[in-house]
């Protein structure tokens, strides 16, 4: 398949409303030519309003768009080039899969010998050679969006845009598909913008995710950046398993679940912040072992059993709770004193998201 030339994608000052909700409020967004950038938030965040804005489904109440300079407002969603796939598959399902994949095609005039060669390699991309002639409703769930996805790029555009398109499989399927497209998006080089709820999902896929909540960009970064050093408080508790421990700079010493932190580099101002502690960055010490670490003792709560490591609560003196995970080779009971370290380096302090 011809490999189209990437665009790059820029966003201003876009805001829509619907009544009293106001579903993006002046988002500002740069996706670079040829990047698997990420929309990421919860239910309701706005991520779906922003790509059908892109594709030109949604009228944005007022911002810019542009595609490598050129502003998009106005173009309608057929002449924009971009391929999208949903959640949904959305494919006509009385029409053989050949057929689905060649629609794009037809509509754009494409003649049959043509039609016929790119569909095959396009079907041969998402790795269905040989089905041609089912009918899509005769496939599974995996298969129909690979027919998705064929149809979205069987035209070559520059851009594709993935709402949700995994979230109707299965787990398994899930991470092999998460794969697959990634490698897919890497052989095209198109600019790939994807919608996900799923953290883990954007932290596999992304070169870069776009954090969102209430219709505003909370990070725009790595997945690294945003799951090693998030923005803020928001971003903090929506990646990963976290622990946000209320914290303070005073004179520019850090102090946090009873203790004096002591934590690499420059802090931050003296104010008010978040400790963030997650469970597989603690780690239960020994008695002896704790040169280091910044400490925190506590008393072993419930442990939970999880296959891979054991996550075990532990209170704090001071009332708070952490959670640490561990490989369930020390024999902790509910009772027992232990011992939590964090490294200097992982101390990472989180502005509170001006509460
Ligand atoms: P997400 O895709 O992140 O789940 P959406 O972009 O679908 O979020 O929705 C963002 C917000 O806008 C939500 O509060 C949703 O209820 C609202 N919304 C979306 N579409 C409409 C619509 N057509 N009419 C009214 N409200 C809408
Ligand atoms: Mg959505």
């Amino acid at each position: 398949m011809q490999e189209a030339e990437a665009l790059s994608i820029s966003i201003r000052g876009v805001r829509k409303t619907y009544g009293r909700v106001r579903a993006l409020d002046s988002v500002d967004l740069d996706v670079k030519a040829g990047e698997f950038l990420t929309l990421l938030g919860p239910s309701g965040s706005g991520k779906t309003t922003l790509l059908m804005i892109i594709a030109g489904f949604i009228r944005p109440d007022c911002g810019s768009l542009r595609f490598g300079g050129r502003e998009m407002i106005l173009t309608p969603p057929h002449r924009r080039g971009i391929g999208m796939v949903f959640q949904s598959y959305a494919l006509f399902p009385h029409m053989s899969v050949a057929s689905n994949v060649a629609y794009p095609l037809k509509l754009r005039g494409v003649g049959k010998e043509e039609i016929n060669r790119r569909v095959e390699e396009a079907l041969e991309l998402v790795q269905l050679s040989g089905l041609g002639n089912r009918r899509s409703n005769e496939l599974s769930g995996g298969q129909k969006q690979r027919v998705a996805l064929a149809r979205a790029i069987v035209f070559a555009p520059r851009i594709l845009l993935m709402d949700e398109p995994l979230s109707a499989l299965d787990k398994k399927l899930r991470e092999q598909m998460q794969l697959e497209l990634r490698q897919l998006h890497d052989t095209l080089g198109m600019t790939t913008v994807y919608v996900t709820h799923d953290q883990r999902e954007a932290l596999t896929m992304s070169d870069r995710i776009a954090v969102i909540n209430n219709g505003a960009l909370m990070q725009l970064d790595t997945p690294r950046r945003i799951y090693d050093r998030p923005a803020g408080a928001f971003t903090a508790d929506f990646i990963g398993e976290s622990i946000l421990l209320p914290a303070q700079v005073r004179n520019g010493a850090v102090y946090g679940g009873g203790i004096a932190v002591s934590a690499d580099g420059e802090p931050p101002p003296d104010g008010e912040y978040y400790l963030l502690l997650r469970p597989e960055q603690l780690r239960l010490l020994d008695e002896e072992s704790k040169d280091g670490y910044n400490v925190f003792a506590g008393t072993a709560q419930k442990s939970v059993y999880q296959g891979e490591s054991v996550l075990l609560y532990v209170n704090l003196a001071g009332g708070e709770q952490l959670r640490v995970r561990h490989n369930g080779e020390a024999g902790v009971a509910e009772g027992d004193k232990v011992y939590l370290g964090l490294r200097r380096e992982r101390v990472v302090l989180v502005a509170r998201d001006g509460e």
